[in-house]
């Protein structure tokens, strides 16, 4: 006879696994609220599937409320963090991104044409 734990495992698609009891009270989550915000497995950001490592699923938090906002990817969720949760920062590193300061220049500056550095 399988555990609630191993017959939710065993239910979802492949890769799911919960975190400890002992995580999920730390949230405040439910198994089932846990599995939810797991979705399909993919990262709401990156849209990559969670797997081990920089993929493996971490329940996000806001920082000022303590409030559960879904599940990321390591990766997605340290950015949130280095970028302090502020969602105007990453909009203006979006518009940075589509409009780098040097998109009007010609030819735009290569890391690959830059003189060697003394000592190279
Ligand atoms: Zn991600």
């Amino acid at each position: 006879m399988s555990s609630f734990r191993q017959q939710m495992e065993d239910e979802a698609p492949k890769g799911f696994k919960l975190p400890p009891p002992a995580r999920l009270r730390h949230y405040g989550l439910t198994a089932e609220q846990y599995r939810e915000l797991w979705g399909d497995g993919f990262c709401p950001i990156c849209l990559k599937p969670f797997g081990p490592g920089p993929r493996t699923a971490c329940i996000d938090h806001d920082h000022r409320t303590w409030e559960v906002r879904g599940v990321l990817d390591t990766s997605c969720n340290y950015t949130l963090g280095y970028m302090h949760d502020n969602a105007d920062w990453f909009q203006r590193a979006a518009n940075y991104l589509l409009h780098p300061p040097t998109e009007l220049w010609t030819p735009r500056p290569r890391l690959e044409d830059a003189p060697p550095r003394q000592g190279d």
